[in-house]
């Protein structure tokens, strides 16, 4: 808001001076760019505090803010540093237990681990209600029988290499932070015909949880970032997902876009939020034309993308100061 209040002053200065009579003899004047990427970030703090917010539930995420380069335990596993700019994002599984416990150390702290439980010295700690939530169980009938049940091994081989191809996509970390973007949804309008976390029962077998958001859309429907990020993974025709996109929006929370039927971008670009990476389609298992839309935080811990932005939109007004000035 800050930004915008201030673009808006710039440009009434500007509408003034247009206005205004001309002064021949008055020195020309420099006229700069303005260019407003962002929302205008509240400075870190100097000292060893922690704020989070976000969506404390399963599959959800929130974000914290502390001490630039500051180690972060969640549940008693070292997670990572804050970045730069004191930002770090967490996530919670499916199956996270009633409370999650964070702790942050001064940058250089002495990480110990009694009892297999790191600790950080000296350090904070900060405990947070993750709230339960139901999942169904959901029967989907008329799938390939070679992307449940595979033998061939051909086919095998081949899932084989793809997990490998994915398991290195997963690996990325990027130095970048638009998971502080505000994310938007990568296609428009559609049904939502698959809930995260569902536990699944395909072609009368039942299967893992369903770790994907799928919206249905005709095929052919551009699908957007829905934030900025590095793409870690473009492959246009996989065995399970068919097209299949992953885009790394900083610290290792990717998104994922699976059943493409056309994929626009290659491993090593930068997106902005919005560009177009690909289009809906039905390619592997599926059953018909949707995108699935994944979320994975360092390659860990599997996210409800449709929690996940409401929680970052949340984390972002709490922790920025965007609500209510
Ligand atoms: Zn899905």
């Amino acid at each position: 808001m800050r930004a915008l209040a201030g673009l808006a002053a710039l440009l009434l200065v500007a509408c003034a001076a247009a206005e205004a009579p001309a002064q021949p003899e008055a020195p020309a004047t420099v006229e700069y760019p303005i260019e407003v990427v962002g929302p205008v970030n509240p400075p870190p703090p100097t000292t060893l505090t922690l704020r989070c917010a976000g969506a404390f539930t399963q599959g959800g995420i929130a974000l914290c803010r502390t001490l630039p380069n500051a180690p972060v335990t969640l549940d008693g596993a070292h997670i990572g540093n804050a970045d730069a700019e004191g930002w770090i994002v967490i996530g919670f599984t499916r199956e996270h237990g009633a409370e999650a416990v964070v702790t942050v150390g001064a940058p250089g702290a002495a990480s110990t681990a009694p009892n297999g439980r790191q600790r950080l010295s000296p350090g904070l700690v900060q405990t947070f209600d993750i709230a339960p939530r139901e999942f169904d169980v959901q029967r989907i009938n008329g799938l390939p029988q070679q992307t449940v049940t595979p033998d061939d091994p051909a086919v095998l081989a081949r899932i084989q290499r793809e997990s490998a191809l994915k398991q290195a996509g997963f690996q990325s970390q990027a130095n970048i932070e638009g998971f502080l973007d505000g994310f938007i949804r990568p296609v428009e309008g559609g049904t939502v015909t698959g809930r995260w976390g569902n536990q699944r029962i395909l072609n009368g077998t039942p299967s893992t949880p369903h770790f994907g958001y799928d919206i249905a859309v005709p095929e052919g429907t551009p699908i957007h970032a829905p934030a900025a990020g590095v793409v870690t993974l473009a492959e246009s025709d996989m065995h399970y997902e068919g097209g299949l996109v992953f885009i790394d929006h900083g610290q290792g929370l990717i998104t994922m876009y699976l059943h493409m039927s056309r994929v626009d971008v290659h491993v090593g670009d930068t997106l902005e939020q919005g560009q177009v990476i690909g289009a809906v389609g039905s390619r592997g298992r599926a059953t018909g034309p949707h995108l699935c839309w994944r979320m994975k935080l360092r390659n860990t811990q599997q996210l409800d993308p449709s929690v996940a932005i409401e929680g970052l939109a949340a984390a972002r007004r709490e922790l920025l100061g965007e609500s209510a000035r």
